[in-house]
């Protein structure tokens, strides 16, 4: 079972989350995995900034925050006798936090490797908390850093597990507790290199340890806690009437997520494949709904499109070699190995025309890490000409429609586009894998709301 930040985001949210992992503990072992409480990782990361700028101020005002959150909650959370020990672990951890902080201002630099280590203090805060509650009311519990189960690659700030060495680890790590009858209540979000170094896996990356977790003890089932009812058609924001969906196959919900949806961090599913292990996705703050099952496949009879999902804060890059002189293939070569190197996700792409001219979508905030590695690559084609510049279009937005019964349904993608047109909304780019699993459309931003009700009325979601 995995709990998100607002599912542990106050004492009462940890105690209803408490409640969950004991109703289930009572049946079958359990492992919990839990985020930092909402919001922390944004101010442990504040604080860092604030250290590498030398900003005092702002380093205490954070430390101030941290120390206020976690010891107001353990003092609510924790029997009274209790109550010292653990605000004395509370703040030790903060204290590791702090001497991180204050290398970081003696260097005026943030290594990623020390940012990690940093970051990781906020789960490992909010499993103490959470384990020591279960303590308090009588329930086995130990708290656990995942930097002693979980191990991966050292690309700091966005780590792989390695997973033979994780299965080890974790077995070796959780499996005598749970024999025992202890729940782990493990940190989501880290883990370390196999020579000890911290890691974490990439913001929102607490699903992606449970499901690495999953995989490892080959659990029966992965719950994954959030705050809303599972995943639906499409964001309930923009479609009023947009409706939560049963049943899922993880293709479908891996598009969903890598295409905005903000249910499901994009890499959860992959450990899961191998083993076939079927995930809920469930409301924390409304338990007695059924959420979304997502599994390795569905019945028969689920034909269309199953969510359109959209992303606002996406960038269009365009690169046209400058003749027909200059092969297009070596420079869209060139392009997207430069973005590999500097781990770029592409959310679409697209080539056409005998010039060879191609385009691909960016978050903004990986915009400007883009250009320069385009700029670095291509330095001697831009400077002699061969390419024209590099075109940046920030007014757009992706609309994304998936679903595997897409897959040999003819006329699926006029009905789309017509639907799009017909609100006057221009289509800038497309994009559809021959998998036929995802319909990728670029639209000017100000039209991106209305096409996504168009297409959600019009594959009647
Ligand atoms: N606390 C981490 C973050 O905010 C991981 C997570 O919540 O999944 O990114
Ligand atoms: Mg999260």
């Amino acid at each position: 079972m995995k709990f998100g930040g607002t599912s542990v985001g106050s004492p009462e949210r940890m105690r209803v989350a408490c409640d969950l992992i004991a109703k289930e503990a009572a049946r079958r072992p359990v492992t919990a995995v839990v985020s930092a409480m909402s919001k922390i990782t944004d101010l442990l990361l504040d604080t860092t900034r604030h250290a590498e700028a030398d900003d005092q101020a702002g380093i205490d005002r954070g430390l101030e925050t941290l120390e206020k959150r976690h010891l107001e909650a353990a003092a609510d959370l924790v029997a009274p006798e209790e109550r010292e020990r653990v605000c004395r672990q509370v703040s030790e951890l903060i204290g590791e936090f702090r001497r991180i902080v204050s290398g970081m201002q003696m260097l005026g630099h943030r290594p990623p490797r020390a940012v990690d280590e940093a970051i990781a203090v906020g789960e490992r805060l909010s499993a103490l908390l959470v384990s020591e509650h279960l303590l308090s009311r009588g329930i086995r519990a130990t708290a656990v850093n995942a930097a002693t189960a979980v191990v991966t690659d050292a690309v700091f700030n966005n780590a792989s597990p390695i997973m033979d060495a994780t299965r080890e680890k974790a077995t070796a790590r959780l499996m005598p507790l749970l024999e025992a009858g202890e729940i782990p209540i493990v940190t989501g979000f880290n883990g370390a290199t196999a020579d000890g170094r911290p890691t974490t896996l990439g913001r929102g990356g607490s699903d992606f340890s449970a499901s690495i977790l999953a995989a490892a003890l080959g659990a029966a089932e992965l719950w994954i806690w959030t705050d809303v009812d599972g995943i639906m058609t499409a964001d309930p924001r923009l479609v009023p009437d947009a409706k939560i969906l049963d049943e899922i196959t993880y293709s479908e919900a891996a598009e969903l997520a890598y295409a905005g949806a903000k249910v499901l961090h994009p890499r959860t599913l992959a450990p899961l494949v191998e083993r076939g292990i079927p995930v809920w996705s469930k409301n924390s703050f409304a338990p007695e709904k059924p959420g979304t099952r997502i599994v390795p496949a569905l019945g028969a009879g689920n034909s269309g499109a199953r969510a359109v999902t959209s992303m606002g804060n996406v960038a269009l890059v365009s690169l046209e070699p400058a003749s027909s002189a200059v092969s297009g293939v070596h420079i869209m070569a060139r392009a997207l190995d430069a973005l590999d190197r500097v781990n770029v996700e592409i959310l679409a792409l697209s080539s056409s025309s005998y010039r060879q001219s191609f385009c691909f979508l960016v978050r903004n905030d990986e915009l400007e890490r883009a250009s320069q590695a385009i700029e670095t690559a291509l330095a001697l084609e831009l400077t002699h000409g061969y390419v024209k510049g590099i075109e940046v279009n920030r007014n757009v937005g992706l609309l994304a429609v998936v679903g595997e019964g897409m897959r040999g349904a003819s006329g699926l993608a006029g009905r789309i586009f017509t639907a799009i047109s017909r609100e006057e909304v221009n289509v800038i780019a497309i994009a559809q894998g021959s998998s036929e699993l995802t319909i990728s459309v670029v639209v000017r931003r100000d039209g991106l709301e209305k096409a996504v009700r168009a297409v959600h009325t019009e594959c009647h979601l």
